[in-house]
């Protein structure tokens, strides 16, 4: 699936979980440190306060 959208290393860690009901991939680049989260239904990217609102919810 998915790159780094910050330095576009393929070497990712990916984490398949579920947040409110929707599944979701969480993607840690082992290069950069940067975490990034997909929408496993479409494979959408999704931004970090969106994610964070959704598990405080
Ligand atoms: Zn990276």
């Amino acid at each position: 699936m998915s790159a780094c959208a910050k330095c576009t290393s393929t070497d990712l860690v990916r984490i398949a979980m579920t947040l409110s009901g929707a599944p979701v991939t969480f993607g840690h680049c082992r290069t950069c440190e940067h975490r990034q989260w997909h929408s496993a239904a479409d494979g959408n990217d999704l931004r970090l306060p969106d994610v964070l609102s959704q598990v405080a919810s």
